[in-house]
């Protein structure tokens, strides 16, 4: 096992079936797999994990059939829907961004394609909100055209985030309104522009490892600055309410946090929705791997608080990153 990970120190070059390996490890190796990550995760990023919390913009009634999605047009979970958040409820969370200097304020808006109108009422927000407080700001905002995506550019967004979520292969069996090749192509349009990409996906949607592996390769050919990964939350409504997540015990989970970052040493690798839930209690090993976390909760999804998640991190003999 040293001999593959050493691999990822050196030269970064991995084969699909050593990271094969990678997940398919016993589970009594895993100290050993966490102590050869930490190295790495140690070098390329100290011993610090940054937080950020996330504000559902605009939220429900996507045209789109993503499974596992509580906004799409068959969910029937129970979730608040409205077109755009009062821009003072943005204002608030900026704010709580930036008095406990957390990394980045991540905005999420429902939906696939955008009016042009509507670029520009929410580049507003972006732009008031620059003003305002000031935080780095990554958005989750579907396929922009090239002038929208410049427009918001121009507003003062830092990052862009487009998940790929699964492989190509697997693409087919969670949505069917769109293709995997259309995120990879947006993905690019929104590179040539110079935005930073934040760009992981979710395990547990029914997948097998060789999906993960597939995934996590084509991402680090994107090769973007953070990779979050998510750990399917069967929400009540979706399409996947029944999935069978058993297999998504903590050493799995942290199995592939461990293989995204051996293949993606210099990215954030973000531990997102579902930690609470897969990682509880493990987050000390969670962070041999992962430099960056949520706090408050995910899109339709509750979480831990900013002081509760400043405390989880500390506790684990970690340093909170504050943003200067
Ligand atoms: S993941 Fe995005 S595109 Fe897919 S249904 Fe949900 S909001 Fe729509």
């Amino acid at each position: 096992m040293s001999k593959i990970i050493q691999k990822s120190f050196e030269t970064e070059r991995f084969s699909h079936s050593e990271a094969m390996e990678i997940l398919n490890l016993p589970d009594e190796d895993l100290p050993e797999l966490l102590d050869i990550v930490y190295a790495i995760r140690k070098k390329y990023k100290g011993n610090t994990v940054g937080v950020q919390i996330l504000t559902n913009v605009r939220s429900g009634n996507c045209s789109q059939n993503c499974a596992y999605c509580a906004q799409s047009r068959d969910s029937e979970a129970n979730i608040d829907k409205y077109r755009l958040v009062p821009y003072e409820k943005l204002l608030h969370d900026g704010q709580i961004a930036r008095d406990n200097k957390l990394s980045r304020h991540c905005i999420g808006l429902s939906g696939i394609r955008f009016g042009d109108k509507e670029i520009s009422e929410f580049a507003d927000y972006v732009r008031n909100l620059k003003r305002e407080v000031d935080t780095y700001i990554c958005c989750s905002i579907g396929f922009l055209t090239l002038q929208q995506a410049q427009k918001l550019k121009d507003a003062g967004v830092n990052r862009i985030n487009h998940n790929l979520n699964t492989s190509r292969n697997f693409y087919g069996k969670i949505c069917t309104t769109h293709t995997y090749d259309e995120r990879v192509e947006n993905i690019k349009m929104l590179q040539s522009l110079g935005f930073e990409i934040c760009c992981g996906g979710i395990a547990g949607l029914g997948e097998s490892k060789t999906d993960i592996v597939d995934m996590l390769f084509d991402i680090k050919e994107i090769n973007p600055q953070s990779v979050p990964i998510n750990f399917l939350l069967p929400l009540k409504g979706t399409a996947l309410a029944d999935t069978d997540v058993s297999h998504l015990s903590a050493e799995y989970c942290l199995k592939i946090l461990c293989l995204a970052r051996l293949l993606l040493p210099k990215s954030d690798i973000r531990c997102a929705a579902g930690r609470e839930v897969y990682l509880k209690g493990k987050e000390k090993w969670m962070f041999y791997a992962v430099d960056s976390i949520f706090a408050s909760g995910y899109l339709t999804a509750g979480g831990q608080s900013v002081e509760d998640t400043i405390k989880l991190i500390t506790d684990a003999g970690f340093q909170y990153k504050i943003e200067s």
